[in-house]
């Protein structure tokens, strides 16, 4: 599987002791070329102006780079400051690390097209909650929407963003509509506060949005691999998108410091089998996953690793036989999903 990584992703928050750390991708890059599994790798590369203002305005871009700069100037300690729009600690370094990671999902994303298959940009910081004129959550720059804008800026048509990070994606539901559809599992009641069933909407033009609030109170692994076993194909067949991007946070993960949902790190493998055979049905394949959160170091390794094993063909997706095991509030909410999209496609 291409991986699009950096060793520039190493200078956001060095040294700093924060949790979205450094080791996020410098020690899961080693860990997984250290199992031989990063044969194909790309740079990433630094967004463009125009990129990151299909998603971003030019004030809120402004203004990451002046509080980032005046950070360079900076004697002494502290070498690390709050954005002043929300939660996200920055460094000196963190425009210019956040930058490429935007230009690496663009890159990840421009590869799953060109050679119709799946790529994982493993960049940092993430960037779902990241809104128009608003970091917040650890987030600058909202890297799926970035590379969702970035390809129907080229080619149209529609993409549909897939998060199963822990936490839901405010800016990416924020950015919805005009090509790009989005459906989220997430914990509720948990940070961000947004992403409540009753905000899943058909949108103008075929698009949708669907939200799926899961108990934070945590999950069975198979209720949660066959949530989107029933999800992802019912809001593709509806979409048919011609691109699916996968905002693959993996702090769901059972001890995750940020997140945990309860949720076995096997998990990612089955996700990822499941993804594919719905990409394989209605894009050729075309799949750009785009690392958001997830905070254990060695949790991130195997989940990395086991999408990978699965878009390497050495995992099947998993058979409807779970959804015994989804909780009937669940289902409930599922089935008015069903509903709202008209069964389309449904089989
Ligand atoms: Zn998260």
């Amino acid at each position: 599987m291409l991986v699009v990584t950096d060793d520039a992703f190493g200078g956001h928050l060095r040294g700093s002791g924060h949790v979205e750390s450094a080791d996020r991708v410098v020690a899961v890059t080693a860990g997984l070329r250290s199992r031989r599994l990063l044969d194909d790798v790309l740079s990433a590369r630094r967004a463009g102006d125009a990129e990151l203002m299909r998603v971003h305005t030019a004030a809120y871009l402004a203004l990451i780079e002046a509080e980032t700069e005046r950070l360079c100037h900076q004697a002494g300690d502290p070498r690390f400051a709050m954005l002043s729009t929300g939660d996200v600690v920055i460094g000196s370094a963190s425009y210019e690390v956040a930058r490429r990671a935007a230009g690496g999902a663009i890159l990840a994303m421009e590869q799953a097209v060109e050679w119709a298959k799946a790529t994982f940009a493993l960049v940092r910081p993430p960037g779902h909650h990241a809104e128009q004129a608003r970091g917040m959550g650890f987030c600058l720059i909202n890297n799926a929407l970035v590379a969702a804008r970035a390809y129907l800026a080229t080619y149209g048509g529609r993409v549909l963003i897939a998060d199963f990070d822990y936490h839901h994606g405010n800016g990416i539901q924020a950015g919805v509509g005009n090509g790009v559809s989005y459906v989220s599992t997430h914990a509720w009641p948990a940070y961000p506060g947004t992403g409540s069933a009753t905000q899943s909407a058909l949108l103008p033009e075929g698009d949708v949005l669907v939200n799926v609030p899961l108990s934070s109170g945590g999950l069975s692994t198979e209720a949660f691999v066959a949530i989107w076993a029933r999800l992802l194909p019912r809001v593709a067949s509806y979409v048919r998108p011609n691109l699916i991007l996968v905002s693959a946070g993996f702090d769901y993960v059972a001890g995750d410091p940020v997140g945990d949902l309860g949720i076995d790190v096997g998990a990612a493998g089955m996700l990822a089998a499941g993804i594919a055979e719905v990409a394989q049905r209605y894009c050729d394949g075309r799949t750009a996953y785009i690392l958001e959160g997830g905070y254990s170091i060695p949790a991130l390794i195997d989940s990395v690793a086991g999408v990978m094993a699965a878009i390497d063909g050495r995992m099947s997706p998993v058979s409807g036989a779970e959804w015994a095991a989804v909780p009937a509030s669940m289902r409930r909410v599922l089935e008015r999903l069903d509903a709202m999209l008209g069964a389309a496609g449904s089989s």
